[in-house]
Order: C-alpha cells, then structure tokens, then sequence
C-alpha cells in the first residue's frame, strides 16, 4: 500500500469570522507533482503555513509522511520555498548554501553539486547581492533540496522568473519528483503547467472545487472559461 507523502482532511481556517481554508481534503502520494491554482486571497499560502505547522487550522487536520505538521519528523522530510527568498546580500551563493547545509545537519560539501544543478556554479564566488531574482529563486530551490527532502512546498516558484530560470525550476521539479518525492507549487500560471504537472487542485474562496489532471478539468463545461482567469 502506498503511503502518502500528505494528507490534509476537512481542514478549516477561520480569520475574523472569514472563512480563508473552507472544508479542504486531498492527498498526494510520492512522486507526484501537483500544482496548487487559485486567485489573489483564495487560501493558497495559508494552506501550505497550516501543511508547514506555521499557524494552527480551526478544524480537521493534516499529516506530512504519517507525522503532524511542524513536528521535527515533518520538518526533516519537508521544505519549503516562499514566493520571495530574502538572502544575506554579503554572502556568496556557496556560503549561503553552506550555511543551510550546518543548519539541517548535512555536510556542507553538499553545496556546490547542487550549485551546479541550478546553474549557479559560475555564480557561486559572488555576492547574493548581485545576484537576479531568477538567481535568488534559484539559490532558494537548491537551498530547499539540501537533505533530500520528501515533500516539497513551492510557493510561486516561477512567479516574475525570465525564461532561464523558469525552465531550470520545471527541469528540478520533474527530477525532484523522478526520485519519488512529492511537490506541491503554487501558481497563477495555467498555461505553463500542463506538461509539467501530474495534477491541478484549485481553490475558490477557501474551497478545493476541483482537483484532476488538466485535460479532463478544460474538458469539463465553463471550466476554460473559469480558469482564463489564470492563464
Ligand atoms: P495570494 O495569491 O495573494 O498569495 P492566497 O491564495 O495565498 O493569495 P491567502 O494569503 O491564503 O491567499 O489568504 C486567504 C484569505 O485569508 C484572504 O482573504 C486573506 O486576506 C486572509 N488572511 C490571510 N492571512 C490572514 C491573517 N493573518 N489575518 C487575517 N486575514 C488573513
């Protein structure tokens, strides 16, 4: 039986009598590479603070590889990347990744293979501060995958990215999941994600209202119209 990587059931999450996470459940098994689509406000980053363990839901609840969220278990097998990735601008790249490397207690030697990955190689002796926003998001994907982890949170990883650096992100995404992790991204960008997803949840208002591989969701009556909105 296969265990999954995340199960979230009937969670809610109320703010000032608002309803930002409504009834959600899904669940994702290893190896999956599912995308997370919604408006501005739909509940999407206070899903994954909730899935993190970063703030408590009201109602039902969520398990990351059989542990609770926020628990060490779930922090070791877990990473997150949040939609702007902030740097000591001092630091060279390889600093910066060594550095994280001592915090999750792998060896620093870690660093420059995964330099070398994302492209950063050449890049690794300079200053964070010089570095572009595709560079930082990319210095924050190998910062993530430092450890191996079995979920992978992505919050817009693409959002504002030039070309380069949007293909390198799908390009670990997919290697990522080749190697039986999960990774869950959000984003606003519909059009890029048909081939580079397994599947799509979306979020309306705090509420899952669909949750399949692309093709059947544009197949389905008025859901192209809906999901313009995104595309
Ligand atoms: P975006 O794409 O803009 O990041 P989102 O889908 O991530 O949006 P959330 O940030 O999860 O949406 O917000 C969901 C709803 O909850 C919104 O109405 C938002 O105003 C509200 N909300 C989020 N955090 C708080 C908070 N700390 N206090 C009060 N309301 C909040």
């Amino acid at each position: 039986m296969t265990i999954p990587s995340l199960t979230v059931r009937n969670v809610l999450k109320r703010f000032s009598g608002q309803m930002a996470v409504d009834d959600v459940s899904f669940s994702l098994n290893p190896g999956e590479r599912v995308a997370l689509l919604g408006h501005n406000g739909a509940g999407k980053t206070t899903l994954f603070k909730i899935i993190l363990g970063f703030l408590k839901s009201d109602g039902g609840d969520v398990s990351v590889l059989q542990s609770a969220p926020g628990s060490n278990a779930a922090r070791q097998a877990s990473a997150y990347l949040p939609e702007s990735v902030a740097f000591p601008p001092a630091l060279t790249g390889e600093e910066v990744l060594k550095f994280y490397a001592r915090l999750k207690g792998r060896k620093p030697s870690e660093a420059m293979p995964l330099l070398t990955r994302v492209g950063l190689k050449d890049a690794a002796g300079r200053r964070v501060g010089t570095y572009s926003k595709g560079m930082r998001q990319r210095l924050g994907l190998a910062q993530a995958l430092i450890g191996r982890p079995r979920l992978v949170l992505l919050d817009e990883p693409t959002t504002g990215l030039d070309p380069i650096s949007r293909q390198t992100v799908y390009e670990l995404i997919g290697e990522i999941a080749e190697r039986g992790a999960t990774v869950l991204l959000s984003s606003h960008a519909l059009t890029e994600l048909e081939a580079r997803t397994d599947r799509i949840l979306i979020l309306s208002r705090g509420k899952l209202v669909a949750d399949d591989v692309l093709s059947r969701l544009r197949a389905e009556a008025g859901l192209p119209i809906r999901l313009k909105v995104w595309t």
